[in-house]
């Protein structure tokens, strides 16, 4: 089963996508934890991708493209994946398609999150994340047990650079221009399912469930 989130930058793609790994036992593969990972460890990917990820913009495709493809070729991804934050441009899809189709394979699912933009920078300004492990909270729909602290690994919680308020408006309008016309890509291919994203995110998890089957 092949899955892509589709939705604004705070909509709950990350969430949904772990709910959709744990019950459907595929990996979930998030770029942006990708591009964290990479920054935490001081790799030069890590610098380079931080440039664009700190103005709220999109790190470009050259550098995005080569680590999805090596992550989806790994031996965890046979029996499927959920993609979480890629692809975000027409050429990404293309190029996702065009590997998927040297193998005879397709995209099953592409599920569009709905969430309007102003719901969206309250969201953002409540979203603590674990650097560490990549777990998120909301400090008032999933507060952690103790606050400013992992429950997973006990590690520091932050306010990502990139959802202070300034950011993540650049962030919506990057979204509007190079990413929201994948709805349109995926609903050509006859995968698009959309889901509102506004209710609370059991309910979102329970529409999701419906569409890939128990
Ligand atoms: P994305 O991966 O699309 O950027 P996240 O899954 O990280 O978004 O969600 C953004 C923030 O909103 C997080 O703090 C998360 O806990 C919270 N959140 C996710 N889904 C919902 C929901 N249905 N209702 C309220 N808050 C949510
Ligand atoms: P996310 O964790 O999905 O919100 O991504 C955080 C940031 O990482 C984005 O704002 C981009 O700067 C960068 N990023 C993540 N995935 C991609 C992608 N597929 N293409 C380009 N940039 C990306």
């Amino acid at each position: 089963m092949k899955i892509i989130m589709l939705g604004a930058p705070g909509a709950g793609k990350g969430t949904q996508a772990k709910m959709i790994a744990d019950k459907y036992g595929v990996p979930h593969i998030s770029t942006g934890d990708i591009f964290r990972a990479n920054i935490k460890n001081g790799t030069e990917l890590g610098m380079e991708a931080k440039k664009y990820m700190d103005q709220g913009l999109l790190v470009p495709d050259e550098l995005t493209v080569k680590i999805l493809l090596d992550r989806v070729a790994k031996d965890d991804c046979e029996k499927g994946y959920v993609l979480d934050g890629f692809p975000r441009t027409i050429p990404q899809a293309e190029v996702l398609e065009e590997a998927l189709a040297n193998i005879g394979d397709k995209i099953d699912f592409a599920i569009d999150v709905d969430v309007p933009d102003e719901n969206i920078v309250r969201r953002m300004s409540g979203r603590r994340a674990c650097l560490s492990c990549g777990a998120t909270y909301h400090i008032e729909h999933v507060p952690p047990k103790a606050e400013g602290i992992c429950d997973r690994c006990g590690k520091e919680l932050v306010l990502r650079d990139d959802d202070k308020a300034e950011t993540v408006k650049n962030r919506l309008n990057v979204y509007h221009e190079q990413t929201q016309p994948l709805i349109d890509f995926y609903e050509k291919k006859g995968v698009l399912k959309s889901v509102d994203g506004t209710v609370d995110m059991q309910d979102v998890f329970v529409a999701i469930v419906s569409i890939l089957g128990e």
